[in-house]
């Protein structure tokens, strides 16, 4: 087999410290009758760890030659499944219905350059899942537990906290790692809520809405929506703003959960004020 030398395009930094990986299995909390769903085993240190506490534990790697690897590594093992796939392209409701109706617990050392939008994956199909315990990039763990009026508060803020609990668990230095990577990780542990933390009408309004509000993180409330940015004119923008009792001068930063939900429905035509005089 060819010399497994990392590639930084897939943000291969595997994890090589025995410590960490137990720390990280201890605080996934896996009871052995659960599925466990791994991204990106890598060399499967972590995979190796986690099939002896889960029932079952799918991977899924996007590396051929990591794949071969690990097919030779758990061929013995009967609870581990690999599958060669692009996470981003897999059917997660197709490979998970199909192993099992429960509910599945993601545990990830995800590759950073695309964790966004895996994460943005795991929301989309968040039915599937009881919990996520992932390890991400420091600052964008900062990102997602960030509370409004902070710098680092954004859209991934915002939509996980919608629907999940978000915990931070501990911080791994870049000397856990080989190759060693030049960022902090952070531990995450992401509880599904039972229903999202407010009802924000029309999720697809909602959607457009926040993603416009953090289009220009300079700008007011006003001029990022202003111009039918909604598919919404100006004077009915206006009004919204009156029911809803936000003020337009705002930035989208400022803006809690709930006060994006009210200004959904106040948008949306149905609402009246909650705030303000
Ligand atoms: N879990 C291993 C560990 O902790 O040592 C490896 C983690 S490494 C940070 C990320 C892994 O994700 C690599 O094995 C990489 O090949 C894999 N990967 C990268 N992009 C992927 C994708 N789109 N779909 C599935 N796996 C991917």
């Amino acid at each position: 087999m060819e010399k497994l030398y990392a590639k930084k395009s897939l943000g291969q930094n595997f994890l090589v410290d025995g410590n960490v990986l137990s720390r990280i299995v201890t605080a996934a909390g896996i009871d052995q009758e659960e599925m466990v769903l791994e991204i990106g085993p890598g060399k499967g240190a972590l995979t190796e760890l986690l099939a002896k506490k889960a029932r079952q534990v799918l991977a899924v790697e996007l590396d051929n030659r990591l794949v071969e690897y690990l097919g030779h590594k758990f061929l013995q093992t009967d609870n581990v499944e690999i599958i060669r796939d692009d996470i981003l392209r897999t059917d997660l409701p197709q490979i998970l219905s199909a192993r099992s109706a429960g509910r599945w617990k993601v545990v990830a050392n995800l590759p950073y350059n695309i964790s966004s939008q895996v994460l943005f994956k795991f929301m989309e199909n968040r039915e599937y899942f009881s919990e996520l315990l992932l390890m991400l990039q420091k600052e964008v763990g900062e990102r997602l537990i960030a509370p409004p009026g902070c710098k680092q508060y954004g859209i991934l803020s915002v939509f996980c906290q919608l629907y999940f609990d978000i915990s931070k668990q501990f911080i791994v230095k870049p000397g856990s790692f080989r190759p060693i990577p030049k960022v902090d990780s952070m531990i995450l542990k992401f509880c599904l809520l039972p229903t999202p933390r407010v009802d924000v009408g029309d999720p697809s309004l909602f959607r457009s809405l926040v993603k416009s509000s953090f289009g220009q993180r300079r700008k007011t409330l006003w001029n990022c929506l202003k111009g039918d940015a909604l598919g919404i004119g100006d004077k009915e923008l206006e009004l919204a703003f009156r029911r809803s009792g936000i003020d337009p001068g705002r930035r989208g930063e400022t803006l809690s959960l709930d006060e994006f939900a009210i200004l959904t429905k106040a948008l949306a035509g149905g609402e009246t004020v909650l705030f303000g005089p």
